[in-house]
């Protein structure tokens, strides 16, 4: 089974999912974990305090909100833990702390799979079908909404499916060419000519 947090990695780099679930690479101490966890659990506080949900609108003012929701899928093969689950009346919409800045006021790519991979998780544990998410950027403190539409839902199951087949098939794939990722990636070190390659 793989997890969330992977299909986000495959869409930084696709070689990430290969180190870490068929070479099972040591990862580096994460610096940034602690600092992550503490902003986490300080966005999660206020969000308790708040009284309606993420931001003022009437339609959240009752909604029932639950924190670190786990999810799991034996159909899709999925798990993970969702930051933040709203539920209206109407709706559930999963929400997903990242703790930095979004992008021009947007979404980062591998942050919009992420989400609908977790909507995903959503529709099968809760029976429901979910229209909408938020990734919420706490650096510049913006809410970015994901309408969840067919094309998203087919593309996230693609990558859920291509993830699955590289730790199966046990092929290397092609690293990212985009030489500036792997200057932050915690395989770098592993990594043999990843600077030329690409
Ligand atoms: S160093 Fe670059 S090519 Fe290698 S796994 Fe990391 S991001 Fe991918």
């Amino acid at each position: 089974m793989i997890t969330v947090s992977d299909v986000k990695q495959y869409l930084y780099c696709s070689k990430i999912i290969y180190f870490d679930h068929v070479l099972h690479v040591p990862k580096p101490p994460d610096q940034k974990l602690e600092t992550g966890k503490e902003l986490h659990d300080s966005i999660t506080s206020k969000e308790k305090r708040r009284k309606g949900a993420l931001f003022y609108d009437p339609e959240l003012d009752q909604a029932e909100k639950m924190f670190r929701v786990a999810l799991e899928s034996s159909t899709l093969g999925l798990r993970g833990i969702l930051d933040y689950l709203v539920k209206t009346e109407r709706e559930f919409i999963p929400v997903d702390y990242k703790f930095g800045f979004s992008h021009n006021g947007g979404i980062h790519l591998n942050h919009k799979y992420q989400l609908a991979a977790y909507a995903l998780l959503v529709e099968e544990n809760f029976k429901t079908i979910v229209k909408r998410g938020f990734i919420h950027y706490s650096k510049d403190r913006v809410n970015v909404q994901i309408d969840l539409d067919d094309e998203i839902r087919r593309r996230t199951l693609k990558m859920i499916r291509e993830v699955g087949q590289i730790i199966e098939e046990e092929v290397e794939p092609v690293g990212t060419k985009n030489p500036g990722r792997c200057t932050d990636c915690e395989y770098s070190r592993y990594c043999v000519g990843h600077q030329s390659d690409d």
